[in-house]
Order: structure tokens, then sequence, then C-alpha cells
């Protein structure tokens, strides 16, 4: 087997045995990403050179018989995350030259753990998106192509670039940041795993701000057993994030394979949406019936305030970015453009820095936070959240887990919905209560729908109880058997 199809667990006792040195892995990895990144544009930089240092210095410490639990392996970090003496641009043209001077709590945990790492990933301009489409740097193509169509789809957002490097072999893992579905919507349109942590679960420290009550960072990779190694590393207390909880980070390798026996899922009825696709309405129902042949017990469940996920949503992000963005004036981060007086350099600097929606999202956050809406808007929102997440602590009394889909259609064409944000949104309308609710979610790929294009399905869990998550989705995942490669991959390539 190619190197650039091994999981990470596979490549890691690889390296141990001696099967392949960690220079071959990386290399491996930053051949595919020079073969095939001109094309998915996964990568806004790439780091090929520190990588193969890197490398080598992995290649000693296992050597020593020193090696920690990622040491060695090639991952792609969204570029979201501050790295250190890395160009950090949250795919906006106002950091398109920023040099970070520090290094972000997860990053360095990864590091910590001997992670080596290949490049930027590609994402939609601040996270804000769902389609990879906003970004300054371009569209990233999904390596994914419909049956007997040509036609370049999009890879999800925002951390699109992530999932594309990660389905298509350009790295083992990745780093993903959730907002609103961020980690779990790519996931699902690229055929790979995704775990937006509980809220607090991953520092936020040195990761670039969108919506700072809902951002949370999680792994994606290629099987459930990868995402519960990556985020035992990058998962744990931080003084220097407010949020961050101070609880302990259990084993979460153990919960692989753990037996569901009796555990109960809830089904809530809120999700069969309009708007759902049949052959995704099939795979949750095909879902169902893996997990109770795997001794589940399943209970319909209802979280009623769903139907106002979206709309509350679109309210508090845009909000809270209206005022994290508020920090980018041309006087102390990134890019300036000069102006004869001081407000007309930061009218310039805005305006040449950021692009269309990140600018539709900081005037709506503007509105609703402005005297006179403020009550209205977004306090009214505020209200409506805390009912979402009773929702969740409700059916948290009944049921140990819920499964749902995780998108309502498959990836779609670039082009396809662009020209309509509403319609944009919508795409977010599974993802989004547990967001707004703090919840811990996971999306795992369980088959192809017609068209050939992976299926994702959501599981969600309580506070903190990412173990079943775990437990779950690998019970999905090994049901489901998804072995499905996308077209266009390193392995292809060659
Ligand atoms: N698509 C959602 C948005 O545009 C979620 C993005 C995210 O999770 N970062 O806000």
């Amino acid at each position: 087997m190619s190197l650039t199809e091994l999981t990470i667990a596979d490549a890691a006792s690889g390296l141990r045995a001696r099967k392949f040195s960690a220079v071959e892995l990386v290399r491996a990895h930053t051949d595919a990403i020079a073969a095939l990144n001109p094309r998915l544009n996964a990568y806004i930089t790439t780091t090929a050179d520190e990588a193969l240092k890197a490398a080598q210095q992995a290649d000693d410490v296992l050597a020593k018989g020193e090696a920690r639990a990622l040491t060695g392996i090639p991952l792609g970090i969204k570029d979201l995350f501050c790295t250190n003496g890395v160009r950090t641009t949250a795919a906006s043209n106002i950091l398109k030259n920023f040099v970070p001077p520090y290094e972000s709590t997860v990053t360095a945990n990864l590091l910590r753990d001997g992670a080596v790492f290949v490049g930027k990933t590609n994402l939609d301009e601040f996270a804000m998106g769902s389609a990879n489409i906003t970004s300054a740097f371009g569209p990233v193509e999904n390596p994914w192509k419909r049956n007997g169509d040509e036609a370049a789809l999009v890879p999800g957002g925002s951390s699109g670039g992530s999932a594309a490097a990660v389905a298509a072999g350009l790295a083992m893992g990745a780093t993903g940041t959730d907002t609103g579905g961020s980690i779990r919507q790519p996931a699902a349109y690229c055929g790979i795993v995704g775990l937006k942590p509980t809220y607090g679960r991953c520092s936020r420290f040195g990761t670039i701000a969108y919506a700072s009550s809902l951002d949370q960072a999680g792994p994606m990779a290629r099987s459930v057993r990868d995402c519960a190694i990556m985020l035992q590393s990058m998962a744990g207390f931080d003084e220097r994030d407010s949020t961050s909880v101070n609880c302990d980070v259990p084993d979460y390798s153990a919960a692989i394979g753990r037996s569901l026996k009796g555990l109960k899922v809830g089904i809530p009825a809120e999700y069969r949406a309009e708007g759902l696709s049949a052959e995704i309405a099939a795979a949750w129902q095909q879902g169902i019936e893996w997990l109770k042949a795997a001794g589940c017990e399943i209970v319909d469940v209802s979280l009623p305030h769903t139907k106002y996920g979206l709309a509350t949503y679109y309210i508090v992000a845009p909000a809270e970015c209206s005022s994290n963005l508020a920090r980018y004036d041309g006087l102390r981060f990134g890019e300036r453009v000069p102006g004869d007086t001081l407000d007309a350099m930061y009218e310039a600097t805005r305006r040449a820095g950021f692009g269309p929606e990140v600018r539709r999202r900081i005037m709506m956050g503007t509105y609703v936070l402005s005297a006179g809406y403020y009550d209205a808007y977004y306090l009214k929102a505020q209200k409506v959240r805390t009912l979402i997440r009773r929702d969740f602590t409700e059916a948290f009394g009944k049921v140990d887990v819920l499964l749902t889909p995780t998108a309502p259609t498959p990836a779609f064409a670039q082009g396809e919905q662009s020209d309509d944000p509403v319609q944009m949104y919508l795409n977010d309308i599974f993802t989004v209560p547990a967001s707004m609710a703090g919840m811990p979610a996971m999306s795992v790929p369980v088959g192809l729908g017609a068209t050939g294009l992976p299926l994702g399905l959501q599981l969600i869990g309580r506070p903190f109880d990412e173990e079943t998550l775990l437990a779950t989705g690998s019970a999905l995942e090994s049901a489901a058997g998804f072995t499905h490669r996308p077209a266009i991959r390193a392995e292809a390539a060659k």
C-alpha cells in the first residue's frame, strides 16, 4: 500500500517497526502535494523543506526509541491556527503576509507529540462559509467527482482545504475549526471523519477568532481511531483561554470498538427536515439499523427549538465576528492601505482587506448589535440559544447519543448555490444546533450516494463525552466498511 493511503495508526506502527522512515513518509506527502495541490488548491502555504527537516529529527527520535504518539506523522494545519514563523492568512487579503511570532496551543500540542506539519490548508475567509469558495486564495476543489461528470465540486467549508487534503492523501490528518459545522460538513462532503469536540475541550489560544462563543478546534482524518489519536494530543486545559475547561483528558483510543450493548441512541424528529435528500435519509435509516444490530436501543426524541437554530446562529456568529474583526484596522495586524485621514485609512484598508462574505457578516453583526436592535435581535437570539441547549440537555436525560444526517445533500458543484447566501446558509441546518449548545459532534462517512459521492452521518454527544461519539462512530465505520477513495488522489496520480 502506498504511504499516502495509510492511516495514522498504521503509519505510527510502521515507523516503529522500521518498515519505512519518517523522511520517506513525509516525502511521499510533500511529493503528493507538489503533484496535486496546483489543481486542488487545498494548501495556501506549503512547508516541504521544514517538514523534511522535522522528519529527519523524527527519525532520530524513533531510532532512540523515544517516539511519541504522532512522531513523524505528516499533518495539514488549517490556516486559521497561528504557527510560529509560518505565514497564517485566515484565507484573507488582510492577513496575506502575516507571520505570527507565536504558536497556537493546539498546534504546539501536536508539535510536542512529534507531528510534522506539511502546510497550511485553505479555508473560507475567516472560516465564514460552507463551500470553501470565499477564500482570497481561490476555491478548493473536492477530490471526489460525480460518476461520469467532470464538474469540479466544492469540498464543503470552512475547513475545505483540510478535508480535501486528507481525502486526497496530501496529509494523514488535519486540524479543522468548527463554529457552525466547519469540521463536520466538509468531512461529510469529502468522505472522511471529522470531530468537533465540546466547546472548551481544545484551547482557542492562537486560533484566529471568528465567533468566540462557538469556535472549537478538532481533528479531521480518514478513520475514527485517527481522530481519537489526534484529539488526544490537541485537547486539554489551557490557562491562556478563559473558556478552556479544566477536566481530565481520557484515553480516547480506548473508546474505539467499545461494546454498544444497551446504549440509547436518540433520533430527533426535527432532523427529518425539508430539503433532506432521499439518499441521505436512506443512509440515516441504514445507520439506525447498524446501531440496532450492534445492540443499541433506538429512541425517538424531539429537539423542538431546532427550527430556530439557523436564524439564531446567523445573528450570534456575525455579531461576534463584527466585534472580533474590528482589530483588523491596518494599524496593528496585517495589511494597510494608506489614506489622507485615519478614517480614510481604516476604510481603504478594510475595503481592500475583506471579501464580500466577510463584509456582509460584519454589516449584519454590527446591525444586530446596534442600539435599538440589540434587544430585538442579539439578546433574543441568546435567549433562544438557551432553549436550544435545554432541548439537548433534556434529550440527554433519555438517550446517550443522537444520530442525524450531517448535511442535507452531498457535495455540490462550484458555482451552484453560490449566488444566494441564504441557500448557502441552509447547508448548516443540521450542524448548527450542536454548535449553539456547545455539544461535541462528529461526522462519519457511511456510504456513497447514487452519483458516487460520499454521505456522512452525524453523532451528537453529551458535553465532554467524546468517548461515546468515538465508540458509536467506530461501530458505524466498521458496519459501513467505507473504503472508497476519491478519483483525484495521491495514489492515482503516480
Ligand atoms: N458555514 C457556517 C458559517 O459560515 C459555519 C462555518 C464554521 O463553522 N466556521 O458560519
